[in-house]
């Protein structure tokens, strides 16, 4: 038998479970700070509520879908986004009756899309994302986006791109509409099936199609910016005011378009620009959806949020080689030499990690050199070794693997020593 991971999955390996954790503790922390409370919905929906939400004109739905009928035939689709389920969950609890609004709430979970594998690109990929729901102030898109960034920036990347385009409301967005149908029109032989297909139905995918890309009619496409009607406009002034008082750098790209066609307003990515990072440098997309909640039976309630794949959060962080690319989690090793040492040796083992002091021995009777080697390699921060002489004096040699410097340490003062020095 020869099985393996289906294509586009991975098995998360202990080597690298610590780093997914201590990801997942930074951005749970970071919405406690924002006050993004977690939300959980299944990992199945019924498929119309991304035919109808993300469009059926979207790469997401035409090609990506995990589709199937279940045993009551049924149409189910596993999520390949986390909006959707958010604001039918929303609408299901009639959260738009909340006392407190805007609804502010995150997930982070498994999504699923069949996409052609690549690095960066997963088949089953895990989201974090939030969602703000119930304000139309610029003020909460400019929150939205500092979330995000802050993550980022607490997981020490520093080479990063903020993008932000403005989509416009849906007027604009119908005189964008019809610049482009007669802008394609005349060429659209050239374009790809798909292009063909989406002329009529959603011009602005056709910006947004991975064939047709190079094709100069998209360059030379009429501009969303100038179909903006005074209220676009204007809210989009004021969400780059509030990102300059916050000072979020930006750059405004009038070609953002986004894979998804809930969105209207703002739109945002944000793209890792470190070297090596590979050919996929977006890390993050989200943007304003003001008639989603509608579109899925609730009142007119808009809406904004982003997601992110933790996935490429590590790509960026192992691309900057910064302080999280190496996490260090054990604080001591502590090696017995003989008999006695040894039984002295377990005993402080577990001593020292009841006072939560993380700590690893030796378990195969090995020499001295090679446990000295395996603490290295496990990332030590010290090494305790208790040998005739130390236990003839109840002490333990301690080292520090950083600096090298040593010292003898009474046993009963060995959790101060160790959580003081710890601390410095
Ligand atoms: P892309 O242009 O890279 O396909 P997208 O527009 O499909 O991205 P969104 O649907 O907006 O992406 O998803 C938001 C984020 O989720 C992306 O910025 C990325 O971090 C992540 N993401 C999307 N698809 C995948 C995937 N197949 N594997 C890993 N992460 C993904
Ligand atoms: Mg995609």
């Amino acid at each position: 038998m020869d099985i393996k991971v289906p294509r586009g999955t991975q098995d998360i390996l202990p080597s690298e479970t610590e780093k997914w954790q201590r990801v997942e503790e930074l951005i749970r922390e970071t919405c406690r700070m924002y006050q993004y409370k977690e939300i959980r919905t299944p990992i199945f929906e019924h498929t119309e509520l991304f035919t109808r939400s993300v469009g059926d004109t979207t790469d997401i739905v035409q090609k990506e879908m995990y589709t199937f009928q279940d045993r009551g035939d049924r149409s189910l689709t596993l999520r390949p986004e986390g909006t959707a389920s958010v604001v039918r969950s929303f609408v299901e609890h009639k959260m738009f009756g909340y006392a407190d609004q805007p609804v502010k709430l995150f997930y982070m979970g498994p999504m699923f899309r069949y996409e052609r594998q690549q690095a960066g690109r997963y088949r089953q990929f895990v989201q974090f994302g939030i969602e703000a729901i119930g304000s139309a102030d610029p003020a909460i898109d400019a929150e939205v986006i500092s979330l995000a960034m802050s993550v980022y920036q607490k997981a020490g990347l520093k080479k990063l791109k903020l993008v932000i385009n403005s989509l416009g409301d849906t007027e604009s967005r119908v005189a964008h509409r019809e610049a482009l149908v007669n802008h394609f029109e005349p060429h659209i032989d050239a374009f790809c099936s798909d292009c063909q297909n989406r002329l009529k139905k959603n011009p602005l995918r056709i910006l947004d199609c991975k064939v047709d890309r190079n094709n100069p009619l998209l360059a030379s496409a009429p501009s969303l910016a100038d179909f903006l009607n005074e209220e676009s406009s204007a809210y989009f002034e004021k969400v780059k005011e509030y990102l300059t008082l916050l000072n979020i750098p930006f750059e405004v790209d009038p070609n953002l378009v986004r894979g998804l066609d809930y969105y209207n307003h703002t739109a945002f990515e944000i793209m890792s620009a470190a070297e090596g990072f590979g050919a996929i440098t977006t890390l993050a997309g989200g943007g304003r959806y003001n008639g989603l909640v509608q579109e899925l039976g609730g009142p007119d309630s808009p809406g904004i949020g982003f997601a992110m794949s933790i996935e490429r959060l590590l790509l960026a962080i192992e691309a900057e080689k910064n302080e999280w690319s190496d996490l260090s989690t054990l604080d001591a090793y502590i090696i017995g030499m003989g008999e006695a040492a040894k039984k002295k040796a377990v005993e402080l083992t577990n001593e020292l990690r009841l006072n939560n002091i993380s700590t690893e021995m030796d378990y195969l009777d090995r020499k001295v050199k090679t446990q000295m080697k395996s603490a290295d390699r496990l990332n030590a921060k010290y090494v305790l070794v208790i040998g005739d002489d130390e236990l003839e004096k109840e002490c333990v040699m301690l080292k520090n693997l950083s600096t090298g410097e040593q010292q003898l340490i009474p046993w009963n003062k060995l959790i101060e020593q160790l959580k003081n020095s710890m601390k410095a």
